[in-house]
């Protein structure tokens, strides 16, 4: 195979095996039979000639932060796409095309350099096609929707071996089902989606102790119903583990903490340049203004570049152990904040990093206009609950705490669930509508026929 491929094939026998099969989840253990590094489409498409002629699956991976459904990959080629690594930016079509193995932090970067800004999620080392094969809840996705609705096209390799270009014309059932479908039908190798004029938003985090968590998570709730669609946030029940390279306001500490951003009003030339950041920012702080009033004892909420919005959640910088799971939630009632605070809150001695719930609603309620698969989210909130998991003792206690969660607040669920919050397998029933799966599955047939390819949230 490596006679037909320029980017490198790494097997059991290598030296580097080790580090080629490692996900971002450092809990997966994955264990393929070889790992290919492709430069090129051609490299993807000689992979998957080699699978079909030995009869392997292929499963694509940009960072493995969503390898825990995967299992171990016994009888698989393992497609790693950091070296799609290309970014091309078009500022005056206001699109930009990557690679299938750009991070999330890269392509913010780029678009900064010209005052724009991508619909990033939370974490900056998240790849972008694994994300909008998802969906792709960002800071601003009760303004703009799904990530994945922005996406104007896509090339990829199909599982019977074609070098394809989908979009809104071609190939348009292609399109539609990687928008939200996962990556069950095609290995990527580029995507192209809208890039926004916005250079700076109102974002920060808010902190409680985690003793105000029933009050402060009651009031958030509350909150939720009166904003517009401008804000974003999340909350979160956080244990802050006691690592040495955290500042010791945070170490070891426990939290309620509410983040996200609020879209403001963004400087143009004329009268608006003469605007401060301070009346640019007056409508976002008194959006802001009720969750202020409970008394944080922190607040890093201000008007921030858009470029540093990875900063907002402290997600992990690097690798990590970990297990978590999620669930859309229809409604967060009284007697479903008590279940979480009953689990997670101060009188529990609780393995979990968080418990975290995400503010849904707006534009991701609405079908987007010829958006994807998934063009709109279930639930009012996602509910998402996750611990780091450095031993399998330690996993187990995270993960039967996380099924408490999950079952604790089951009278809520929305019955369709987001495929990048679910970490385990999970019947596709759960994450897609009966109409949505038939052609989904109508996709799978059309471009896979074999089942090669093999995805964190199989179809079948
Ligand atoms: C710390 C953290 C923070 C997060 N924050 C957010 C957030 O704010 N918003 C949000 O929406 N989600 C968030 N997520 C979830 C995240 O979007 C998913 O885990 C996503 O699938 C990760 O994409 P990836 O490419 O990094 O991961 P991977 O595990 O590499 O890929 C995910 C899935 O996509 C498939 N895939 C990847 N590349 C390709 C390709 N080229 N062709 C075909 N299939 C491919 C993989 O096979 C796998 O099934 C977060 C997850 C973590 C762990």
């Amino acid at each position: 195979m490596a006679a037909h491929i320029e980017g490198a094939v790494t097997t059991p026998a290598d030296a580097g095996w080790d580090a080629a099969r490692q996900a971002w989840n450092v809990a997966a253990d994955q264990h393929p039979d070889a790992v290919i590094a492709p430069s090129s489409a051609e490299d993807v498409q000689a992979a998957i000639r080699f699978a079909e002629q030995h009869q392997l699956r292929v499963v694509a991976q940009s960072t493995g932060h969503l390898a825990a459904p995967l299992g171990d990959l016994a009888g698989s080629i393992l497609i790693r796409t950091a070296g799609l690594s290309s970014i091309d930016v078009d500022p005056e079509a206001l699109t930009v095309r990557v690679g299938a193995g750009v991070l999330w932090a890269d392509v913010t970067a780029a678009l900064a350099e010209h005052g724009l800004m991508g619909l990033a999620g939370s974490a900056p080392d998240v790849g972008v096609a694994g994300y909008l094969l998802g969906g792709g809840v960002s800071w601003f996705a009760r303004s703009h929707g799904l990530a994945t609705s922005h996406v104007t096209e896509i090339e990829a390799v199909t599982g019977d071996g074609r070098v394809l270009r989908a979009n809104a014309d071609e190939e348009s059932e292609l399109f539609h089902a990687l928008r939200g479908g996962g990556g069950n039908y095609a290995v990527v190798t580029a995507i192209t989606m809208r890039a926004f004029a916005v250079r700076d938003v109102y974002a920060g985090m808010l902190l409680f102790p985690l003793e105000r968590a029933d009050e402060v998570l009651t009031a958030w709730e509350a909150w939720t119903r009166e904003i517009d669609e401008t804000a974003t946030t999340s909350l979160r029940l956080l244990r802050v583990p006691p690592l040495p390279e955290l500042p010791e306001f945070l170490r070891g500490q426990r939290f309620v903490a509410i983040d996200g951003a609020i879209a403001v009003e963004q400087a143009g030339g004329g009268a608006d340049a003469a605007a401060s950041d301070a009346e640019r920012s007056a409508a976002a702080a008194a959006t802001l203004a009720p969750l202020r009033a409970l008394g944080p004892i922190v607040d890093t909420f201000g008007l921030m570049p858009a470029s540093r919005l990875g900063e907002v959640h402290m997600d992990p910088p690097g690798p990590v152990p970990g297990g978590g799971d999620g669930a859309n939630l229809s409604d967060l009632p009284r007697a479903a904040i008590e279940r979480i605070v009953e689990l997670a809150g101060p009188d529990v001695d609780s393995p979990l990093l968080a418990v975290e719930i995400r503010h849904l609603g707006g534009a991701l309620a609405v079908p987007a206009p010829g958006g994807g698969a998934v063009d709109s989210l279930h639930g009012r909130f996602l509910l998402y609950a996750v611990g780091i998991t450095p031993t399998p003792e330690v996993a187990a206690m995270v993960e039967s705490a996380t099924t408490a969660v999950l079952d604790a607040t089951r009278e809520w669920h929305s019955g369709i669930d987001y495929i990048n919050f679910r970490e385990s397998q999970v019947a596709p029933e759960r994450l897609y509508p009966a109409a949505t799966l038939t052609r989904l599955r109508a996709a799978k047939k059309q471009y896979d026929p074999a089942g090669r390819i093999h995805s964190a949230h199989p179809v079948h």
